[in-house]
């Protein structure tokens, strides 16, 4: 059964830039994630059937959410996850509603989506207990679409590629 999340996605450009500010920070220690891996968790699902992974189709199918964009300012790092990460300086409230869309597309679609406060961050290295303090330039990421992604075992971690898309409407 495939395992899924939706997620927010780069698209080419971002994600160049996001993997340029990679590039342009001291080297962190730990695993870095490859920048074709970069993305923002907006709710874990785990491993699906058929039929529950076309109601989460359907589901997000009818999803009516505003477009918002991340201010990406922040490096920091959980000493208890051991990741380093990027997030914005403010969690848009636009943000916060898709994530609730979403987790209650996951309930009707019979999973328990993870109900924890969520708190987005772009995961850019696991095994790290420490990040240097550094000056970031700001990341600007115009968020237009959500996506449902699979996350399948690779041989260096895990790979992950994004199945649909969907838009969000312009402010
Ligand atoms: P691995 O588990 O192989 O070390 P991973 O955690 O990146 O790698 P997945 O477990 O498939 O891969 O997770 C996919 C995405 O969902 C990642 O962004 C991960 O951080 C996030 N995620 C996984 N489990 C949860 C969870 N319980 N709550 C919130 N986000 C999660
Ligand atoms: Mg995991």
């Amino acid at each position: 059964m495939p395992r899924l999340f939706f997620a927010l996605w780069p698209d080419d450009e971002t994600r160049s830039r996001l993997a340029a500010a990679v590039e342009s920070l001291p080297k962190l220690p730990g695993r870095l994630v490859p920048a074709r891996n970069l993305h923002i968790t907006l709710v874990f699902i785990g491993a699906v059937t058929a039929e529950q992974e076309q109601l989460l189709r359907t589901g997000a199918d009818a999803i009516h959410a505003a477009a918002f964009e991340l201010n990406l300012t922040q490096l920091g790092c959980w000493t208890h996850a051991a990741v380093a990460w990027l997030a914005p300086e403010a969690t848009p409230p636009a943000l916060l509603d898709l994530v609730a869309r979403l987790q209650s597309v996951c309930r009707e679609a019979g999973l328990a989506p993870d109900t924890r406060p969520h708190v987005p961050h772009l995961t850019l290295a696991r095994k790290v207990r420490r990040v240097p303090a550094v000056n970031l330039a700001p990341i600007r990421w115009q968020i237009n679409t959500f996506a449902l992604v699979e996350s399948a075992p690779g041989r260096t971690g895990s790979e992950y590629r994004p199945l649909a898309f969907w838009p969000l409407i312009p402010a």
